[in-house]
């Protein structure tokens, strides 16, 4: 039997998300840049790139990964509220194609940097539109109370600075409001602030050459199966149908869950089984270091018995990880077939930030993953 915990991935579906997304931008001015950090699997970032996918990259490392699997410079963006000094001038010296900025402080950093290296740079400001993403609070990012983005007093100074900044060049916004939001109602709301902001953009710092919306598209957990591809139609639409710019402005998104989530699965085994006068606990080799999302969001996963066998007695279970943490546990009273030692329960919806969120916590050894695709299969360990 196969070693586990490990990832497995099918690229099959991972191509099939990939077209799918692709159908939909095609003959728009609209461009994805794929965000690194829902998964930086070696293999999956090479077939993400020669799709044509442009990269969202937030720390030094990430743009080194990207440029190593095959994202061109220009297509690589860098964002992140607390880039350091060397990592703005790496993205410099690497010609990435555009820094999102979050602070005045940042901005005066970058210009500094950029004369030093004697190059320019092109930068977009992230505000804030205080939207709504109607999702879980630790994800999401376009409130007012949220950390990231160009607060408004800032901008009003960044506007009278700006003429003696002469390393640098503001090009356009940048937005993003959160994750995994399945309510199209929140774009068409990022669409309004977009159409409010965009003339005083223009006003204020000069013609709007850029425009990056952000990711953040859900998917459905509940039913990976009957919902393998996520809903990329009624995504792209909102902005095709809501977005009132000079159609000239190239329109830029960055997705990472929606692209990777469904074609990853953690595959774990069964250690032992414990009974309560309560509730029974399977206890699985595999953990919050596996897999962090439910032990930091209370996120759910689908879980399987992987032999597929029809049964007919189904049992509560709280399944559990072996980590030394109270908060490690992938589910309460989850409803399934009786499990045994040795059992293989495979997790559903575990290609986006699972593999790149994994912990050496508790002494743990990074885990393989698997690729499958009907053409090849690697492994790699
Ligand atoms: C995390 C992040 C993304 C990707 O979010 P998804 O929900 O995975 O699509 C995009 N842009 C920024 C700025 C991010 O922080």
């Amino acid at each position: 039997m196969k070693q586990t915990p490990y990832y497995f991935y099918d690229l099959d579906l991972l191509n099939e998300t990939l077209n799918c997304l692709k159908s939909n931008i095609k003959g728009t001015n609209f461009k994805v840049h794929y965000a690194v950090k829902a998964n930086n699997n070696t293999e999956i970032l090479q077939l993400i790139a020669n799709e044509g996918l442009g990269a969202d990259c937030v720390s030094g490392g990430e743009i080194r990964w990207a440029l190593e699997a095959g994202f061109h410079s220009s297509e690589i963006v860098f964002a992140g509220v607390g880039k350091t000094d060397e990592e703005i001038t790496y993205a410099l010296e690497n010609n990435v194609g555009m820094i999102h900025c979050e602070s005045l402080q940042e901005i005066l950093v970058i210009n500094e940097l950029a004369g030093e290296l004697n190059t320019f740079a092109n930068i977009a400001l992230r505000l804030n539109p205080n939207v709504n993403p109607l999702t879980h609070e630790k994800i999401s990012t376009g409130l007012k109370e949220n950390k990231f983005g160009l607060t408004s007093l800032e901008f009003e100074e960044l506007i009278g600075i700006y003429p003696t900044l002469s390393n640098l060049r503001i090009v356009g916004m940048h937005f993003h409001v959160g994750s995994q939001i399945q309510d199209m109602s929140v774009y068409v709301d990022l669409c309004d602030r977009i159409n409010e902001l965009a003339p005083v953009f223009t006003t204020c710092i000069g013609p709007l050459e850029y425009l990056n919306v952000g990711g953040g598209l859900g998917i459905d957990y509940f039913e990976p199966e009957e919902n393998p591809i996520p809903d990329f139609d009624g995504y792209f639409e909102a902005f095709k149908t809501c977005l009132e710019l000079d159609p000239s402005v190239p329109v830029h998104f960055e997705l990472g869950r929606s692209i990777v989530a469904q074609c990853g699965s953690l595959h774990t085994k069964v250690l032992y089984i414990k009974r309560s006068e309560e509730k029974n606990f399977a206890v699985l080799d595999a953990g919050m270091t596996e897999l962090l999302r439910p032990a930091l969001y209370n996120a759910y996963h689908k879980m399987e018995r992987l032999d597929g066998l029809e049964t007919g007695e189904e049992f509560l279970y709280d399944i559990v990880g072996p980590i030394c943490e109270s908060s490690d546990c992938f589910g309460k009273d989850i409803l399934l077939p009786e499990l045994k030692r040795g059992d293989i329960i495979t997790i559903r919806s575990c290609g986006a930030y699972a593999e790149s969120m994994s912990l050496n916590y508790n002494g743990r050894e990074k885990v393989p993953s698997i690729l499958h695709s009907t053409l090849n299969l690697v492994e790699k360990g």
